[in-house]
């Protein structure tokens, strides 16, 4: 009898231990269901966020740290959870602004990037991983938001921001972050913020350099007032031609979120109708003042002409995108393919490599026979790379029979300012130096990497 209770007794605990093993399973299983996020590829209308009474256990254990603060406290965190926060581009800025917004706990965050992530995203947009490589933007900062705080709920939004979309999206958004790297999407973000009443913190970061100003909040300028026209396309440069060291859109986005998480919570933004600069070669922020809202202004002034959002690409005369722009300064004469150049090699046809790309590029990998004289070197007439590239035109008159020019084919990273070094050139010719015939290697060392030697670098 004692035999037989305890032989029940063992299989009683056996069973339980299997039901406890199905039940954390099924628990587990429902949890990543729910838990796949959905990639938006158009604006949606969402459901009003909810507003929270009061702070879970949870909640307080959480957020204990920033709770203790007098300037945030119960009530700021409160309304943080009712805040949605529309972060346009998840790179070097928008990662970590969405990455402490997520942790402070923001009840919404829309997240917006048309591209997906490449190797050379990975020093700066930290949300993102080596397995991350080729997957929406969008989704995999959702996903890494998500995993920090499964309380906030994120949306990816795996588009281009655009006239056609961007007032439907900002206006279902209590903030807006301005984290791209185009002067077109500038104006439209401003625009539509300004249209549909929304505060945005906006940065940029370049080099060492970073930015920041918070636009149309608390009578406030907006981007408008302060910046009416847009520079000429040319003078732009963004990260993928001028470089950036990743720590420093990682501080400016780390402001970002610093000013939107001071707005939601009720403290309120200082930074409007200032500009923050951060230089990271002298660790120093400077702040100035701005001017104030214009009266004139084309979208936020008295008499508007700006009513609704226009075609920003060509207010701008640029793309709305984050990648280096062609130009196409020459005419068809004057360019060469890179397989026309891998010809001319081939042959051992007599002729000078020009390399303009700047030094620190040269060392970064170059082709072994170029002469590197640097763009800005040209423009300026240096003398010592002007000398130098005199004596090299005239050892290859010498290496040549007859006396036709000396042909020099320009070469560049990405085949821009390998033409601006042409029409450079073109005007030295003949007075300068030696007449010499000129052309420029359509799409730089970039086409060679990729149409002609594939174990040369691309960076
Ligand atoms: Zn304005």
């Amino acid at each position: 009898m004692a035999q037989e209770v305890c032989s029940l007794k063992a299989q009683l605990k056996e069973q339980e231990k299997e039901i406890a093993a199905l039940k954390k399973k099924l628990s587990q299983l429902e949890k990543s269901h729910t838990s796949a996020l959905e990639l938006h590829d158009k604006v949606r209308p969402l459901t009003p966020l909810k507003a929270k009474l009061a702070l879970s256990n949870e909640d307080i254990m959480r957020y204990s740290r920033q709770l203790l603060l007098p300037e945030l406290g119960v009530q700021g965190q409160l309304n943080l959870s009712k805040t949605s926060v529309l972060v346009v581009g998840c790179g070097g800025l928008g990662c970590p602004l969405a990455q402490y917004l997520a942790a402070a706990g923001i009840g919404r965050l829309g997240l917006l990037d048309y591209d997906e992530v490449e190797l050379s995203n990975l020093h700066r947009q930290v949300l993102h991983g080596e397995e991350n490589q080729g997957q929406a933007k969008a989704l995999s900062a959702a996903n890494a938001a998500r995993r920090l705080n499964s309380t906030v709920e994120c949306i990816p939004y795996h588009l281009q921001l655009s006239s056609e979309n961007a007032l439907q999206l900002i206006q279902q958004y209590d903030i807006v972050a301005d984290c791209s790297d185009n002067v077109p999407t500038r104006y439209l973000v401003n625009d539509a913020c300004v249209l549909s009443g929304k505060p945005l913190v906006s940065a940029s970061a370049l080099r060492m350099e970073g930015q920041l100003t918070v636009y149309n909040y608390s009578g406030g300028p907006c981007y408008r007032c302060l910046y009416p026209v847009p520079p000429p396309p040319e003078t732009v440069t963004n990260c993928s031609d001028g470089g950036v060291l990743g720590v420093v859109p990682g501080i400016m986005g780390c402001f970002q979120a610093l000013e939107v998480i001071k707005i939601a919570s009720g403290q309120g933004s200082s930074c409007s109708q200032q500009l923050v600069m951060f230089d990271a070669q002298d660790a120093r922020f400077r702040s100035i003042k701005l001017r104030p809202k214009q009266a004139g202004c084309a979208v936020c002034g008295e008499n508007p002409s700006v009513t609704k959002l226009v075609d920003y690409e060509s207010f701008c005369g640029s793309a709305a995108t984050d990648k280096c722009r062609k130009l196409n300064l020459l005419p068809r004469d004057q360019r060469i393919t890179v397989q026309d150049y891998q010809s001319i090699m081939d042959k051992a046809v007599p002729h000078l490599l020009l390399d303009v790309r700047p030094l620190v590029e040269v060392e970064i990998c170059h082709l072994p026979f170029s002469l590197n004289i640097p763009l800005s070197s040209l423009e300026e007439r240096k003398t010592e790379h002007i000398q130098l590239f005199q004596e090299r035109i005239s050892q290859l008159k010498q290496q040549m029979a007859g006396d036709c020019r000396p042909p020099v084919y320009v070469i560049c990273k990405l085949g821009n300012d390998s033409q601006k070094a042409v029409q450079v050139l073109e005007k030295m010719s003949g007075s300068e130096v030696d007449s010499i015939m000129v052309k420029d290697i359509c799409g730089g060392l970039m086409a060679w990497a990729q149409k002609i030697d594939p174990t040369f670098p691309q960076y």
